[in-house]
Protein backbone atom coordinates (compact mmCIF):
# COMPACT_ATOMS: atom_id res chain seq x y z
CA UNK A 1 0.00 0.00 0.00
CA UNK A 2 1.42 3.37 -1.15
CA UNK A 3 2.71 5.49 2.01
CA UNK A 4 0.35 8.00 1.11
CA UNK A 5 -2.38 5.97 2.22
CA UNK A 6 -1.18 4.58 4.99
CA UNK A 7 -1.22 8.35 6.37
CA UNK A 8 -3.84 9.32 9.28
CA UNK A 9 -4.16 13.04 9.99
CA UNK A 10 -4.96 13.19 13.28
CA UNK A 11 -6.56 16.78 13.47
CA UNK A 12 -6.94 19.20 17.07
CA UNK A 13 -9.26 21.90 16.11
CA UNK A 14 -9.11 24.97 18.12
CA UNK A 15 -11.23 28.12 16.88
CA UNK A 16 -9.92 29.30 13.55
CA UNK A 17 -5.99 27.32 13.94
CA UNK A 18 -5.53 23.62 13.44
CA UNK A 19 -3.32 21.53 14.25
CA UNK A 20 -2.83 18.17 13.37
CA UNK A 21 -0.31 15.01 12.82
CA UNK A 22 1.53 14.82 9.71
CA UNK A 23 2.02 11.06 9.71
CA UNK A 24 1.80 8.27 12.59
CA UNK A 25 4.81 6.37 10.80
CA UNK A 26 7.16 4.83 13.79
CA UNK A 27 10.09 6.37 11.81
CA UNK A 28 10.46 9.94 11.86
CA UNK A 29 11.90 11.34 8.76
CA UNK A 30 12.80 14.36 9.86
CA UNK A 31 15.86 13.74 11.72
CA UNK A 32 17.30 12.35 8.74
CA UNK A 33 16.33 15.12 6.09
CA UNK A 34 18.24 16.98 8.16
CA UNK A 35 21.35 15.01 7.82
CA UNK A 36 20.79 13.77 4.21
CA UNK A 37 23.33 14.93 1.76
CA UNK A 38 25.49 17.06 4.23
CA UNK A 39 27.19 18.67 1.26
CA UNK A 40 24.19 19.33 -1.20
CA UNK A 41 22.39 21.00 1.20
CA UNK A 42 22.02 23.32 -1.56
CA UNK A 43 19.42 21.67 -3.70
CA UNK A 44 16.43 22.44 -1.53
CA UNK A 45 16.73 26.00 -3.50
CA UNK A 46 16.23 24.21 -6.87
CA UNK A 47 13.37 21.59 -5.57
CA UNK A 48 11.10 25.03 -3.92
CA UNK A 49 11.80 26.96 -7.38
CA UNK A 50 11.00 24.17 -9.30
CA UNK A 51 7.75 23.44 -7.64
CA UNK A 52 6.87 27.74 -7.71
CA UNK A 53 7.65 27.01 -11.64
CA UNK A 54 5.33 24.25 -12.11
CA UNK A 55 2.72 26.01 -10.25
CA UNK A 56 3.17 28.82 -12.85
CA UNK A 57 3.04 26.54 -15.84
CA UNK A 58 -0.27 25.48 -14.35
CA UNK A 59 -1.67 28.72 -13.92
CA UNK A 60 -0.64 29.23 -17.37
CA UNK A 61 -1.84 26.30 -18.82
CA UNK A 62 -5.19 27.07 -17.36
CA UNK A 63 -5.41 30.32 -19.05
CA UNK A 64 -4.70 29.14 -22.10
CA UNK A 65 -7.01 26.46 -21.94
CA UNK A 66 -9.97 28.78 -20.82
CA UNK A 67 -10.00 27.11 -17.34
CA UNK A 68 -8.76 30.70 -15.69
CA UNK A 69 -10.06 33.60 -16.80
CA UNK A 70 -8.57 36.34 -14.13
CA UNK A 71 -5.75 38.19 -15.01
CA UNK A 72 -2.25 36.39 -15.43
CA UNK A 73 -0.10 39.43 -14.19
CA UNK A 74 3.41 39.68 -13.26
CA UNK A 75 4.14 35.93 -13.34
CA UNK A 76 7.80 36.61 -12.10
CA UNK A 77 8.97 34.23 -9.12
CA UNK A 78 10.71 36.49 -6.15
CA UNK A 79 13.22 35.24 -3.92
CA UNK A 80 13.92 37.25 -0.49
CA UNK A 81 16.09 37.12 2.20
CA UNK A 82 15.17 38.73 5.44
CA UNK A 83 18.62 38.64 7.49
CA UNK A 84 17.12 40.07 10.90
CA UNK A 85 14.31 37.85 10.69
CA UNK A 86 16.43 34.63 9.48
CA UNK A 87 13.94 33.71 7.21
CA UNK A 88 14.27 32.78 2.87
CA UNK A 89 11.14 33.10 0.73
CA UNK A 90 10.27 32.01 -2.44
CA UNK A 91 7.45 33.51 -3.65
CA UNK A 92 5.03 33.24 -7.08
CA UNK A 93 1.73 33.95 -8.55
CA UNK A 94 1.27 30.48 -9.26
CA UNK A 95 -1.91 28.45 -8.92
CA UNK A 96 -1.73 28.23 -5.04
CA UNK A 97 -3.48 25.88 -2.83
CA UNK A 98 -6.70 25.88 -1.00
CA UNK A 99 -6.67 24.79 2.86
CA UNK A 100 -7.47 21.15 1.70
CA UNK A 101 -4.91 21.04 -1.34
CA UNK A 102 -2.51 22.35 1.65
CA UNK A 103 -3.68 19.16 3.32
CA UNK A 104 -3.58 16.55 0.84
CA UNK A 105 0.00 17.93 -1.01
CA UNK A 106 1.45 19.12 1.75
CA UNK A 107 1.08 17.04 4.56
CA UNK A 108 0.46 14.24 2.09
CA UNK A 109 1.71 13.61 -1.40
CA UNK A 110 4.75 16.06 -0.77
CA UNK A 111 5.49 13.89 2.78
CA UNK A 112 5.28 11.05 1.55
CA UNK A 113 7.08 11.20 -1.35
CA UNK A 114 10.06 12.53 1.00
CA UNK A 115 9.60 9.55 3.24
CA UNK A 116 10.01 6.94 0.36
CA UNK A 117 12.65 9.49 -1.51
CA UNK A 118 15.13 9.12 1.66
CA UNK A 119 14.17 5.27 2.29
CA UNK A 120 15.42 4.84 -0.89
CA UNK A 121 18.21 6.88 -1.38
CA UNK A 122 19.54 8.08 2.36
CA UNK A 123 22.86 5.51 1.97
CA UNK A 124 22.98 6.31 -2.03
CA UNK A 125 25.28 9.34 -2.01
CA UNK A 126 25.52 8.85 -5.98
CA UNK A 127 22.46 8.70 -7.87
CA UNK A 128 22.46 12.10 -9.87
CA UNK A 129 21.38 15.42 -9.26
CA UNK A 130 19.47 14.35 -6.06
CA UNK A 131 16.58 14.62 -7.37
CA UNK A 132 12.83 14.36 -6.15
CA UNK A 133 13.26 14.88 -2.15
CA UNK A 134 10.69 18.08 -3.47
CA UNK A 135 9.36 20.18 -0.87
CA UNK A 136 10.57 18.62 2.27
CA UNK A 137 14.35 19.27 1.31
CA UNK A 138 13.54 22.34 2.81
CA UNK A 139 13.96 20.67 6.42
CA UNK A 140 17.88 20.28 5.22
CA UNK A 141 18.86 24.46 6.18
CA UNK A 142 15.28 24.89 7.98
CA UNK A 143 13.88 24.41 11.12
CA UNK A 144 10.10 25.80 10.59
CA UNK A 145 8.62 26.50 7.29
CA UNK A 146 5.59 27.91 6.38
CA UNK A 147 3.27 28.06 3.37
CA UNK A 148 1.54 30.78 2.61
CA UNK A 149 -0.90 30.29 -0.30
CA UNK A 150 -3.96 31.26 -2.21
CA UNK A 151 -5.42 29.24 -4.57
CA UNK A 152 -6.35 30.67 -7.78
CA UNK A 153 -9.91 29.77 -7.64
CA UNK A 154 -13.03 32.04 -7.15
CA UNK A 155 -13.01 33.30 -3.70
CA UNK A 156 -10.69 31.34 -2.25
CA UNK A 157 -9.41 31.32 0.76
CA UNK A 158 -5.83 32.66 1.74
CA UNK A 159 -4.10 29.95 4.61
CA UNK A 160 -1.15 29.57 6.21
CA UNK A 161 0.62 26.09 7.08
CA UNK A 162 3.44 25.99 9.92
CA UNK A 163 5.54 23.02 10.20
CA UNK A 164 8.57 23.16 12.57
CA UNK A 165 10.40 20.03 11.26
CA UNK A 166 8.88 17.50 13.18
CA UNK A 167 5.21 15.73 12.07
CA UNK A 168 3.16 18.27 13.63
CA UNK A 169 1.24 21.07 11.31
CA UNK A 170 -0.61 23.97 11.57
CA UNK A 171 -2.92 25.30 9.28
CA UNK A 172 -5.18 29.02 9.67
CA UNK A 173 -6.87 31.24 7.31
CA UNK A 174 -5.49 34.33 6.77
CA UNK A 175 -6.05 37.36 4.27
CA UNK A 176 -3.45 37.12 1.76
CA UNK A 177 -3.95 39.65 -1.20
CA UNK A 178 -2.19 37.68 -4.22
CA UNK A 179 -3.35 34.23 -5.55
CA UNK A 180 -0.04 32.24 -5.18
CA UNK A 181 2.44 30.76 -2.85
CA UNK A 182 5.23 32.23 -0.59
CA UNK A 183 7.14 29.45 1.31
CA UNK A 184 9.11 31.12 3.78
CA UNK A 185 12.30 29.07 5.37
CA UNK A 186 13.53 30.05 9.03
CA UNK A 187 16.94 28.98 8.25
CA UNK A 188 18.52 27.47 11.05
CA UNK A 189 21.81 28.17 12.70
CA UNK A 190 23.82 25.75 11.02
CA UNK A 191 22.99 26.91 7.55
CA UNK A 192 23.14 30.43 8.24
CA UNK A 193 25.10 30.63 5.02
CA UNK A 194 22.23 30.66 2.85
CA UNK A 195 21.31 34.10 4.42
CA UNK A 196 23.97 35.24 2.19
CA UNK A 197 23.17 36.93 -1.02
CA UNK A 198 26.72 35.91 -2.82
CA UNK A 199 25.09 32.76 -1.59
CA UNK A 200 21.64 32.51 -3.27
CA UNK A 201 23.06 34.34 -5.75
CA UNK A 202 25.14 32.24 -6.72
CA UNK A 203 23.10 29.30 -6.56
CA UNK A 204 20.16 30.75 -8.07
CA UNK A 205 22.70 31.52 -11.49
CA UNK A 206 24.03 27.56 -10.91
CA UNK A 207 20.33 25.58 -10.56
CA UNK A 208 17.56 28.41 -11.91
CA UNK A 209 19.84 30.28 -14.86
CA UNK A 210 17.69 28.59 -17.16
CA UNK A 211 14.22 28.13 -15.86
CA UNK A 212 11.54 29.10 -17.56
CA UNK A 213 9.77 31.93 -15.66
CA UNK A 214 11.43 34.82 -14.78
CA UNK A 215 13.12 34.62 -11.64
CA UNK A 216 13.62 37.98 -9.77
CA UNK A 217 16.48 38.39 -6.82
CA UNK A 218 16.34 41.98 -5.14
CA UNK A 219 17.88 44.47 -7.28
CA UNK A 220 20.75 45.51 -8.72
CA UNK A 221 22.63 48.86 -10.20
CA UNK A 222 22.69 49.93 -13.42
CA UNK A 223 24.48 52.83 -15.01
CA UNK A 224 22.51 54.72 -17.59
CA UNK A 225 23.36 57.41 -19.59
CA UNK A 226 21.83 60.81 -20.52
CA UNK A 227 22.51 63.53 -23.32
CA UNK A 228 25.18 63.63 -25.57
CA UNK A 229 28.72 64.73 -26.04
CA UNK A 230 29.77 67.22 -23.32
CA UNK A 231 26.73 67.11 -21.73
CA UNK A 232 26.48 63.20 -20.87
CA UNK A 233 25.62 62.40 -17.83
CA UNK A 234 25.91 59.02 -16.22
CA UNK A 235 23.54 57.84 -13.10
CA UNK A 236 23.17 54.25 -11.33
CA UNK A 237 19.78 53.51 -11.00
CA UNK A 238 18.07 50.09 -9.27
CA UNK A 239 16.51 47.70 -11.56
CA UNK A 240 14.95 44.07 -10.95
CA UNK A 241 17.56 41.68 -10.81
CA UNK A 242 16.58 38.49 -12.79
CA UNK A 243 18.96 35.78 -12.35
CA UNK A 244 17.47 33.76 -15.64
CA UNK A 245 17.17 33.56 -19.40
CA UNK A 246 13.94 32.37 -19.64
CA UNK A 247 14.40 30.77 -23.37
CA UNK A 248 17.56 29.84 -23.46
CA UNK A 249 19.46 28.54 -26.96
CA UNK A 250 18.70 24.92 -26.95
CA UNK A 251 15.56 25.37 -26.88
CA UNK A 252 14.85 27.23 -29.78
CA UNK A 253 14.74 25.79 -33.43
CA UNK A 254 18.41 26.22 -35.61
CA UNK A 255 16.49 27.74 -37.69
CA UNK A 256 15.81 30.57 -35.43
CA UNK A 257 18.93 30.86 -34.17
CA UNK A 258 22.21 32.97 -35.86
CA UNK A 259 26.34 32.37 -35.26
CA UNK A 260 26.01 35.58 -32.72
CA UNK A 261 23.23 33.81 -30.98
CA UNK A 262 25.47 30.63 -30.32
CA UNK A 263 27.85 32.81 -29.44
CA UNK A 264 26.30 34.53 -26.85
CA UNK A 265 24.69 32.04 -25.28
CA UNK A 266 28.27 30.21 -24.57
CA UNK A 267 29.47 33.34 -23.14
CA UNK A 268 26.52 33.40 -20.98
CA UNK A 269 27.53 30.17 -19.77
CA UNK A 270 31.17 30.58 -19.55
CA UNK A 271 31.40 34.48 -18.96
CA UNK A 272 35.39 35.01 -20.00
CA UNK A 273 35.88 32.25 -22.27
CA UNK A 274 37.84 32.50 -25.73
CA UNK A 275 34.86 31.81 -28.50
CA UNK A 276 34.32 28.09 -29.54
CA UNK A 277 35.76 27.15 -32.71
CA UNK A 278 31.83 25.88 -33.51
CA UNK A 279 28.65 23.92 -31.82
CA UNK A 280 25.75 21.24 -32.73
CA UNK A 281 22.90 21.98 -31.82
CA UNK A 282 21.04 18.78 -30.98
CA UNK A 283 17.38 18.55 -31.18
CA UNK A 284 15.49 15.22 -31.44
CA UNK A 285 12.40 13.98 -29.85
CA UNK A 286 12.14 10.65 -30.86
CA UNK A 287 12.97 7.61 -29.54
CA UNK A 288 14.08 9.74 -26.85
CA UNK A 289 13.49 13.43 -26.21
CA UNK A 290 17.15 15.20 -26.35
CA UNK A 291 18.21 19.09 -26.40
CA UNK A 292 20.70 20.69 -25.77
CA UNK A 293 24.02 22.66 -27.45
CA UNK A 294 27.43 21.35 -27.44
CA UNK A 295 30.86 23.80 -28.58
CA UNK A 296 33.98 22.59 -29.25
CA UNK A 297 36.40 24.73 -27.50
CA UNK A 298 40.16 26.21 -28.30
CA UNK A 299 42.03 23.61 -26.98
CA UNK A 300 45.11 25.33 -26.70
CA UNK A 301 45.07 25.65 -23.09
CA UNK A 302 45.53 22.07 -22.68
CA UNK A 303 42.92 19.44 -22.11
CA UNK A 304 42.85 18.97 -18.52
CA UNK A 305 41.72 22.71 -17.63
CA UNK A 306 38.60 22.59 -19.79
CA UNK A 307 37.33 19.30 -19.31
CA UNK A 308 34.13 18.33 -17.39
CA UNK A 309 32.47 21.35 -18.28
CA UNK A 310 29.09 20.28 -20.33
CA UNK A 311 25.63 20.67 -17.93
CA UNK A 312 22.91 18.27 -17.47
CA UNK A 313 19.38 19.72 -17.15
CA UNK A 314 16.12 18.07 -17.04
CA UNK A 315 13.03 20.39 -18.71
CA UNK A 316 15.31 23.34 -18.12
CA UNK A 317 16.38 22.83 -14.55
CA UNK A 318 19.74 22.07 -13.90
CA UNK A 319 21.04 18.32 -12.59
CA UNK A 320 24.51 18.37 -12.77
CA UNK A 321 27.82 18.87 -13.99
CA UNK A 322 29.07 15.38 -13.49
CA UNK A 323 27.60 13.64 -17.13
CA UNK A 324 30.26 11.09 -17.39
CA UNK A 325 28.19 8.23 -17.73
CA UNK A 326 26.02 10.25 -20.65
CA UNK A 327 28.16 11.31 -22.44
CA UNK A 328 31.53 9.01 -23.54
CA UNK A 329 35.00 9.67 -22.27
CA UNK A 330 36.02 11.21 -25.12
CA UNK A 331 33.07 13.76 -25.85
CA UNK A 332 34.49 15.61 -21.74
CA UNK A 333 36.24 18.10 -23.30
CA UNK A 334 33.54 19.63 -25.24
CA UNK A 335 31.26 22.34 -23.80
CA UNK A 336 27.62 23.15 -23.61
CA UNK A 337 24.35 21.62 -22.13
CA UNK A 338 22.09 18.58 -22.51
CA UNK A 339 18.62 18.95 -21.60
CA UNK A 340 16.82 15.23 -21.07
CA UNK A 341 13.77 14.55 -19.55
CA UNK A 342 14.65 10.89 -20.21
CA UNK A 343 17.26 10.22 -18.45
CA UNK A 344 16.45 8.21 -15.14
CA UNK A 345 17.95 10.78 -12.25
CA UNK A 346 16.93 8.79 -9.51
CA UNK A 347 19.40 6.18 -9.96
CA UNK A 348 22.50 4.87 -8.87
CA UNK A 349 25.33 6.19 -11.53
CA UNK A 350 26.03 2.37 -11.88
CA UNK A 351 23.17 1.47 -13.26
CA UNK A 352 22.92 4.84 -15.48
CA UNK A 353 25.67 3.04 -17.89
CA UNK A 354 23.75 -0.07 -18.45
CA UNK A 355 20.57 2.10 -19.16
CA UNK A 356 19.25 1.49 -22.98
CA UNK A 357 17.87 4.91 -23.29
CA UNK A 358 21.44 6.37 -21.99
CA UNK A 359 23.15 3.97 -24.46
CA UNK A 360 20.89 5.28 -26.88
CA UNK A 361 21.79 8.87 -25.88
CA UNK A 362 25.46 8.54 -25.93
CA UNK A 363 25.14 6.83 -29.07
CA UNK A 364 23.24 9.45 -30.57
CA UNK A 365 25.49 12.24 -29.29
CA UNK A 366 28.74 10.44 -30.43
CA UNK A 367 26.84 10.73 -33.99
CA UNK A 368 25.64 13.82 -34.29
CA UNK A 369 29.42 14.82 -33.37
CA UNK A 370 30.72 12.55 -36.42
CA UNK A 371 28.64 14.06 -38.73
CA UNK A 372 29.07 17.52 -38.26
CA UNK A 373 32.89 16.84 -38.18
CA UNK A 374 31.98 15.34 -41.99
CA UNK A 375 29.92 18.20 -43.00
CA UNK A 376 32.93 20.93 -41.60
CA UNK A 377 35.17 18.63 -43.83
CA UNK A 378 33.50 18.20 -46.58
CA UNK A 379 31.93 21.96 -47.11
CA UNK A 380 34.88 23.93 -46.11
CA UNK A 381 38.34 21.94 -46.17
CA UNK A 382 40.57 24.60 -45.81
CA UNK A 383 38.67 26.27 -42.72
CA UNK A 384 39.04 22.58 -41.42
CA UNK A 385 42.85 22.13 -41.85
CA UNK A 386 42.93 25.59 -40.34
CA UNK A 387 40.84 24.26 -36.96
CA UNK A 388 42.68 20.54 -36.96
CA UNK A 389 45.40 22.03 -34.88
CA UNK A 390 42.36 22.16 -32.13
CA UNK A 391 40.37 19.16 -33.17
CA UNK A 392 43.16 16.96 -34.44
CA UNK A 393 44.06 15.38 -30.50
CA UNK A 394 39.85 15.56 -30.05
CA UNK A 395 39.35 13.59 -33.22
CA UNK A 396 42.31 10.92 -32.34
CA UNK A 397 41.25 10.43 -28.81
CA UNK A 398 37.76 9.45 -30.49
CA UNK A 399 38.99 7.05 -33.09
CA UNK A 400 40.91 5.48 -30.57
CA UNK A 401 38.18 5.35 -27.28
CA UNK A 402 35.19 4.49 -29.54
CA UNK A 403 34.59 2.08 -32.34
CA UNK A 404 31.74 3.84 -33.81
CA UNK A 405 33.32 6.87 -34.01
CA UNK A 406 36.63 5.54 -35.49
CA UNK A 407 34.29 4.25 -38.30
CA UNK A 408 33.15 7.44 -39.05
CA UNK A 409 36.31 9.70 -38.26
CA UNK A 410 38.71 7.79 -39.89
CA UNK A 411 37.64 8.98 -43.47
CA UNK A 412 38.32 12.86 -42.05
CA UNK A 413 41.02 12.76 -40.31
CA UNK A 414 44.25 14.46 -41.13
CA UNK A 415 47.35 13.74 -41.42
CA UNK A 416 49.86 16.39 -41.68
CA UNK A 417 53.26 16.50 -44.38
CA UNK A 418 56.66 18.22 -42.81
CA UNK A 419 55.60 21.10 -45.16
CA UNK A 420 52.21 21.63 -43.35
CA UNK A 421 50.43 20.04 -46.15
CA UNK A 422 47.20 18.24 -45.08
CA UNK A 423 46.09 14.84 -46.45
CA UNK A 424 43.10 12.43 -45.41
CA UNK A 425 45.14 8.97 -45.05
CA UNK A 426 43.58 7.68 -48.09
CA UNK A 427 44.71 10.79 -50.23
CA UNK A 428 47.91 10.34 -48.93
CA UNK A 429 48.07 6.97 -49.79
CA UNK A 430 47.36 7.27 -53.12
CA UNK A 431 49.82 10.33 -53.15
CA UNK A 432 53.03 7.79 -51.99
CA UNK A 433 51.74 4.04 -53.04
CA UNK A 434 54.15 4.04 -55.91
CA UNK A 435 57.13 5.20 -54.40
CA UNK A 436 57.17 4.05 -50.71
CA UNK A 437 55.66 0.22 -51.36
CA UNK A 438 57.26 -2.21 -49.55
CA UNK A 439 58.33 -6.41 -50.99
CA UNK A 440 54.80 -7.32 -49.17
CA UNK A 441 52.69 -4.82 -50.56
CA UNK A 442 52.47 -2.49 -47.80
CA UNK A 443 52.87 0.89 -48.18
CA UNK A 444 55.43 2.23 -45.79
CA UNK A 445 54.71 5.76 -44.15
CA UNK A 446 57.70 7.90 -43.25
CA UNK A 447 57.38 10.38 -40.21
CA UNK A 448 59.04 12.43 -37.70
CA UNK A 449 58.05 13.47 -34.51
CA UNK A 450 60.38 16.29 -34.62
CA UNK A 451 61.60 17.67 -37.84
CA UNK A 452 63.96 20.13 -36.98
CA UNK A 453 66.17 17.36 -35.24
CA UNK A 454 65.89 15.24 -38.63
CA UNK A 455 66.54 17.64 -40.57
CA UNK A 456 69.43 14.98 -42.41
CA UNK A 457 66.89 11.99 -42.72
CA UNK A 458 64.38 14.00 -43.88
CA UNK A 459 66.40 15.55 -46.94
CA UNK A 460 67.46 12.20 -47.41
CA UNK A 461 64.01 10.40 -47.72
CA UNK A 462 63.08 13.34 -50.67
CA UNK A 463 66.14 12.74 -52.18
CA UNK A 464 64.97 9.40 -52.47
CA UNK A 465 61.37 10.82 -53.88
CA UNK A 466 59.78 10.12 -50.39
CA UNK A 467 57.59 11.81 -48.45
CA UNK A 468 57.89 12.78 -44.81
CA UNK A 469 54.66 12.93 -42.12
CA UNK A 470 54.79 15.25 -39.13
CA UNK A 471 53.57 13.52 -35.90
CA UNK A 472 54.58 15.38 -32.81
CA UNK A 473 51.72 14.94 -30.45
CA UNK A 474 51.57 12.57 -27.29
CA UNK A 475 48.62 10.26 -28.50
CA UNK A 476 50.14 10.09 -32.26
CA UNK A 477 52.04 6.73 -31.09
CA UNK A 478 48.85 5.48 -30.54
CA UNK A 479 46.97 7.43 -32.94
CA UNK A 480 49.76 5.23 -35.53
CA UNK A 481 49.45 1.80 -34.15
CA UNK A 482 45.40 2.00 -34.08
CA UNK A 483 45.88 3.18 -37.96
CA UNK A 484 48.44 0.16 -38.58
CA UNK A 485 45.90 -2.20 -36.86
CA UNK A 486 42.90 -1.24 -38.93
CA UNK A 487 41.23 -4.53 -40.96
CA UNK A 488 42.97 -4.26 -44.55
CA UNK A 489 44.61 -0.70 -44.00
CA UNK A 490 47.59 -2.18 -45.73
CA UNK A 491 50.22 0.30 -43.93
CA UNK A 492 53.03 0.63 -41.95
CA UNK A 493 54.74 3.14 -40.25
CA UNK A 494 58.48 4.24 -40.00
CA UNK A 495 59.84 6.57 -38.09
CA UNK A 496 62.43 8.73 -40.30
CA UNK A 497 65.64 8.06 -38.25
CA UNK A 498 64.89 4.70 -37.44
CA UNK A 499 67.02 2.87 -40.01
CA UNK A 500 69.48 3.99 -42.77
CA UNK A 501 67.77 5.57 -45.38
CA UNK A 502 68.00 2.59 -47.82
CA UNK A 503 66.55 -0.34 -45.45
CA UNK A 504 63.55 2.49 -44.38
CA UNK A 505 61.47 0.83 -47.00
CA UNK A 506 62.54 -2.95 -48.00
CA UNK A 507 61.41 -3.33 -52.02
CA UNK A 508 63.17 -7.10 -52.09
CA UNK A 509 64.64 -9.61 -50.08
CA UNK A 510 67.58 -10.23 -52.02
CA UNK A 511 70.01 -8.82 -55.13
CA UNK A 512 68.15 -9.64 -58.41
CA UNK A 513 69.24 -12.96 -59.70
CA UNK A 514 72.20 -14.06 -61.26
CA UNK A 515 70.90 -17.36 -62.88
CA UNK A 516 69.75 -17.75 -66.14
CA UNK A 517 65.84 -18.99 -66.42
CA UNK A 518 67.35 -21.91 -68.44
CA UNK A 519 69.74 -22.42 -65.03
CA UNK A 520 66.81 -21.88 -62.68
CA UNK A 521 64.24 -24.16 -64.43
CA UNK A 522 67.03 -26.87 -63.64
CA UNK A 523 66.98 -25.99 -60.26
CA UNK A 524 63.36 -25.73 -59.68
CA UNK A 525 63.53 -29.41 -61.69
CA UNK A 526 65.88 -30.84 -59.31
CA UNK A 527 64.37 -29.72 -56.21
CA UNK A 528 61.38 -31.37 -57.09
CA UNK A 529 62.82 -34.89 -57.99
CA UNK A 530 64.76 -34.78 -54.98
CA UNK A 531 61.41 -34.03 -52.86
CA UNK A 532 59.56 -37.06 -54.54
CA UNK A 533 62.56 -39.53 -53.81
P1 LIG B 1 6.62 17.37 -6.59
O1 LIG B 1 6.87 18.78 -6.92
O2 LIG B 1 7.64 16.44 -7.15
O3 LIG B 1 5.21 16.92 -6.85
P2 LIG B 1 6.94 18.27 -3.88
O4 LIG B 1 7.15 17.52 -2.62
O5 LIG B 1 7.97 19.27 -4.19
O6 LIG B 1 6.80 17.20 -5.00
O7 LIG B 1 5.52 19.00 -3.84
C1 LIG B 1 4.34 18.26 -3.61
C2 LIG B 1 3.14 19.00 -4.12
O8 LIG B 1 2.90 20.18 -3.37
C3 LIG B 1 3.27 19.47 -5.54
O9 LIG B 1 3.00 18.44 -6.46
C4 LIG B 1 2.23 20.59 -5.59
O10 LIG B 1 0.94 20.05 -5.79
C5 LIG B 1 2.29 21.16 -4.18
N1 LIG B 1 3.13 22.37 -4.16
C6 LIG B 1 4.40 22.49 -3.74
N2 LIG B 1 4.84 23.75 -3.89
C7 LIG B 1 3.84 24.45 -4.45
C8 LIG B 1 3.67 25.81 -4.89
N3 LIG B 1 4.67 26.71 -4.79
N4 LIG B 1 2.48 26.16 -5.42
C9 LIG B 1 1.48 25.27 -5.55
N5 LIG B 1 1.58 23.99 -5.17
C10 LIG B 1 2.73 23.57 -4.63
Amino acid sequence: MPLAQRLIEQKEKSSDMEKGQISVQTENIFPIIKKFLYSDHEIFLRELISNAIDATNKLKTLASKGEFSGELGDLTIQVAIDAEKKTLTVRDRGIGMTDEEVKKYLNQVAFSSASEFLEKYKDDTSIIGHFGLGFYSAFMVADRVEAITKSFAKDAQGVAWSCEGNPEYSLENIDKADRGTDIVLHINSDNEEFLQEHRIQSMLEKYCKFMPIPIQFGTRKETVYEGEGEEEKSSEVDVPNIVNIVNPAWKKSPSELKDEDYLQFYQDLYPYSSPPLFWIHLNIDYPFNLTGVLYFPRLQQGLEVQRNKIQLYSNQVYVTDNVREIVPEFLMMLHGIIDSPDIPLNVSRSYLQNDSNVRRITGFITKKVAEKLHDLFKNNRPDFEEKWKDLGVFVKYGILSEEKFSEKAIPFALLKSVEGKYFTLEEYKEKVKEQQTDKNGKIVLLYSNSPSDHDVQISAAKAKGYDVLEFDQIIDNHFIQHLEHQENAGISFARVDSDTIDQLIQKEDAPESVLSEEEQKTIRELVRSAGQG
